[in-house]
């Protein structure tokens, strides 16, 4: 077994004392501030009334196009250059593998999740189509022209997932049903596959199974939360916002039951007051159900109500991501680890040796999502850079080198063994 005490190689972070498991209380978010009327549900858009052209680039120092799904959706910068509609170059990759897709409103979302850039209460500050989201901007282009694109190249896409990102609106459950409808009415699910980021406040078990007769892949719920406690106070009554964690549950309860088994998952983000062990066990659970996980690792979004708080610790990042890879693809449980008296990963309830090997394949440290083309446990949603900057990368959008192997053994506190 490999024991981080037992070998004496304890993370930086530990060694100076400091805790890596940021609190409930430290990781408290913000009241949300109150709108005036006329701004509210894209009252500023609305009265304008801008007609779009054909690409939107966000920018806050232009009026923002009325622009609606299922006629316009936005998209991740990465997927905007790797369709070719932005310029542009990312660091260490030429494109993204996953094309995702952003219903989009002038009323925007109506939900309120504290760590989130989309969320209602920037409605004064910033027009929706102009909001940050897991840290870069979403510009904008007509649904038909997206797949116009993606239809032409064919085989030769280099895209191996696309994913429609529902957001809380009234019309999300139908505009998602109407992409999906002319994404597979020209693109055929072997050559890119659907995804669906649900939305589970609007939805009915009825609405899961409808995506599914349509041709979806993979239905995905975004729990985020990894406690009912931190879920209420993050994404329900304690910022104001409409979710709940049985309505989440439900739906993906029912995801298992109609997409079946490997074909479901949900998202958790690290880092906002749980403990090591209240993910992993998450983990296990999911995994146990017949499900994924898809891990993201907090970062104090710009306008969100925790852009004040701290980022995830790098160390207690990487032991998180290295025992969801063990669980999620190794056949190792939750229950073979052990934990701190503050729920930390102590060991991984694997041998040193085998342990070893995994760290170095570095697989686990690279972005968790939906599979594409290349391998199982390897995710086509790489989202570059959205919960990190550059310079100090949590999930790695591209296959880690040796130098970078390097850099994570030194944040999880285990360098390689001598010999
Ligand atoms: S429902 Fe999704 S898009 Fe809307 S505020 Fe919450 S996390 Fe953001």
């Amino acid at each position: 077994m490999t024991c981080l005490k037992r070998q004496g190689l304890e993370p930086r972070e530990r060694q100076a004392g400091r805790p890596d498991s940021d609190s409930l209380e430290t990781m408290r978010p913000r009241a949300p501030q109150s709108t005036p009327a006329a701004l509210k549900n894209g009252g500023r858009v609305k009265s304008t009334g801008v007609a779009p052209a054909d690409i939107y680039r966000p920018d806050h120092n232009v009026l923002t196009p009325d622009m609606r799904s299922p006629q316009y959706v936005q998209m991740s910068t990465a997927a905007a250059i790797t369709l070719g509609i932005s310029k542009g170059r990312m660091y260490r990759c030429s494109c993204t593998r996953c094309l995702n897709l952003l219903l989009t409103y002038p009323e925007g979302c109506r939900a309120n999740c504290a760590y989130c850039g989309l969320a209602r209460h920037r409605e004064a500050e910033r027009d929706y189509a102009d909001r940050n989201f897991i840290r870069v901007d979403w510009p904008a282009a007509s649904t038909e022209q997206v797949i116009d694109i993606v239809a032409r190249q064919g085989d030769e896409t280099p895209f191996h997932r696309m994913c429609i990102s529902m957001i809380t609106h009234p019309n999300s459950d139908a505009d998602t049903v109407s992409v999906l409808r002319q994404w597979t009415g020209r693109i055929a699910p072997e050559t890119v596959p659907v995804s669906i980021l649900s939305n589970p406040t609007t939805m009915t078990p009825g609405d899961v199974r409808r995506l599914r007769d349509l041709g979806a892949d993979i239905f995905t719920v975004a729990i985020d939360a990894a406690t009912p406690e931190i879920f209420e106070r993050t994404r329900g009554k304690g910022v104001q916002s409409p979710h709940s964690w049985k309505k989440y549950w439900d739906i993906l309860l029912a995801a298992r039951d109609i997409f079946g088994l490997g074909k479901f998952g949900a998202h958790i983000i690290v880092g906002m007051g749980e403990t090591e062990h209240d993910v992993l066990a998450l983990v296990q659970r999911l995994v146990d159900m017949g499900g994924h996980s898809h891990m993201f690792c907090f970062f104090p979004e710009k306008g969100s109500l925790m852009d004040h708080l701290p980022a995830t610790p790098r160390d207690q990042w990487r032991r998180v991501q290295l025992a969801r890879h063990l669980i999620d693809y190794r056949g190792v449980r939750v229950e073979h680890m052990t934990f701190d008296g503050l729920g930390r990963v102590a060991d991984f309830g694997l041998p040193a040796g085998e342990l070893d090997a995994i760290i170095a394949s570095a697989i686990p440290f690279r972005t968790s999502g939906c599979p594409g083309k290349e391998r199982d446990d390897v995710s086509a949603c790489d989202r570059p850079y959205g919960d990190s900057p550059p310079s100090d990368i949590a999930s790695y959008p591209f296959q880690p080198n040796k130098r970078d192997v390097g850099k994570i053994r030194r944040q999880l506190g285990m360098p390689r063994p001598a010999g």
